[in-house]
């Protein structure tokens, strides 16, 4: 390493010092979806690797106040905030949260809340995104038709299933929730018979919990459930605003009545959100959550509280992401 090279790196870790210095001055609010042995990190980048999330964890414990989900909302209603508190929240609802996150965290004694689609709980279904890559990346299919979007693909090459996978992925995230149910079902209708079941197999870490698992895990002292729509709708201004509310509205009743619970907190499916459906999250929910960090851990942000995606593989980054 040269002298510049040597100069460089103080800055940067100086830069970093600092940062971190002035950021312990308000809660941050991380999020994951599932966490296990990935089958494919093409196919599920929605799997964060264990032996990862346990280097993330432990470095949290050692530098931050992992506190629960109420005691957030305590200190938010309070004004009490630390500023050294971090919060752990995983998104979806997969089964991994209940086999593999539980006993990390639990043996720890470390608070955590579940963000689940409630219809995914109940049939079992594959979240959309996850139908998605598994049918086009992952099936061997040589074309995809998909008529709710009036076109054919070619999945000739591997570059070929990764931009079509990319392009759908985009289209369900911005159509309204008929048509991309109408996607996911042209997805499926490719397939030949028995190997949809195949796929479910190969990448089980995508399996969604049942409502069995759920109330097992809520039974852990330390997990809260929480609603993330029914059907893991994205809250955007192209959906109905009477079905954006039943989503937001029903998911909650669901939940309470199968956990015998309330069900007080909300995180939005990939993280869109309107006026519309903030209006039903302030209505049904005690404190709400999105996908982003524009916003700040204030009152007057209950429904739309930033979260920090933490994906990083990269320890550094992720420090760094903690502590910005
Ligand atoms: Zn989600």
């Amino acid at each position: 390493m040269d002298l510049q090279q040597i100069k460089r790196q103080l800055v940067i870790y100086s830069g970093l010092n600092a940062l971190r210095r002035r950021s312990r001055t308000r809660p941050r609010v991380l999020f994951w979806h599932g966490v296990d042995v990935p089958a494919d990190a093409l196919i599920c980048p929605e799997v964060f690797p264990v032996s990862l999330f346990k280097k993330q964890i432990n470095y949290l414990r050692r530098h931050f106040d992992i506190i629960s989900i109420r005691e957030f909302h305590e200190r938010l209603d309070g004004g009490t905030f630390r500023g050294n508190e971090v919060l752990l929240t995983f998104d979806d609802g997969y089964a991994n949260n209940l086999h593999v996150v539980e006993p990390i965290l639990s043996s720890m004694g470390l608070p955590f809340t579940v963000f689940i689609s409630t219809d995914n709980i109940s049939t079992g279904d594959f979240y959309p995104t996850s139908v998605n890559r598994m049918v086009t990346i992952a099936s061997g299919l040589k074309e995809l038709s998909i008529p709710t979007l009036g076109q054919v693909f070619p999945l000739t090459t591997d570059d070929d299933r990764i931009s079509v996978s990319k392009q759908i992925s985009r289209e369900m995230k911005s159509r309204p929730l008929n048509e991309v149910k109408g996607i996911v079902k042209d997805l499926l209708a490719n397939l030949p018979a028995d190997e949809w079941n195949r796929l479910k197999e190969q990448y089980s870490c995508l399996q969604p919990m049942n409502w069995d698992q759920v109330r097992q895990l809520s039974r852990q002292g330390n997990v809260t459930i929480g609603s993330h729509c029914m059907w893991h709708i994205c809250c955007h201004e192209h959906q109905d605003d009477e079905v954006v509310r039943e989503q937001i509205l029903s998911s909650k009743q669901l939940i309470e009545s199968h956990l015998q619970q309330p069900c007080d907190y909300f995180a939005y499916p990939n993280g869109n959100y309107t006026d519309h459906s903030n209006g039903c999250v302030n209505e049904a929910y005690r404190l709400g959550f999105s996908a982003e960090t524009k916003t700040s851990v204030d009152k007057s942000h209950r429904c739309i509280l930033p979260r920090i995606a933490a994906y990083s593989a990269d320890m550094s980054l992720f420090k760094l992401l903690v502590s910005s």
